[in-house]
């Protein structure tokens, strides 16, 4: 049986949690739809062959593990993040 009492009720769709390790086909769908199928950093059109799914803010600098912070990049802008990224968090280890 099914209990109303204490079940979460999730209020904002982009407080989804995502998985760890692997991207659900209804997270992909729901960001790139947000998206408009363009790239979150150049508004690129995006190639599903070719786009990559990134954390805006990553889990290791604080970031949540939710949809709303997950955003679609082109490979060019996916690497770009990357770097700035690793800076990040090269900055926050030295602190
Ligand atoms: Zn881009």
């Amino acid at each position: 049986m099914t209990s109303w009492q204490g079940t979460p009720v999730a209020v904002n769709p982009d407080d989804t949690p995502i998985g760890d390790a692997y991207l659900t086909h209804e997270a992909v769908r729901a960001v790139l739809e947000r998206q408009d199928n363009r790239c979150a950093g150049c508004s690129a059109v995006l190639d599903a062959g070719s786009t990559y799914f990134d954390l805006r803010l990553p889990v290791i600098c604080g970031g949540p593990h939710t949809l709303g912070n997950l955003a679609a990049l082109c490979p060019s802008c996916h690497r770009n993040h990357m770097r700035r990224i690793r800076k990040q968090f090269a900055d926050h280890r030295n602190k």
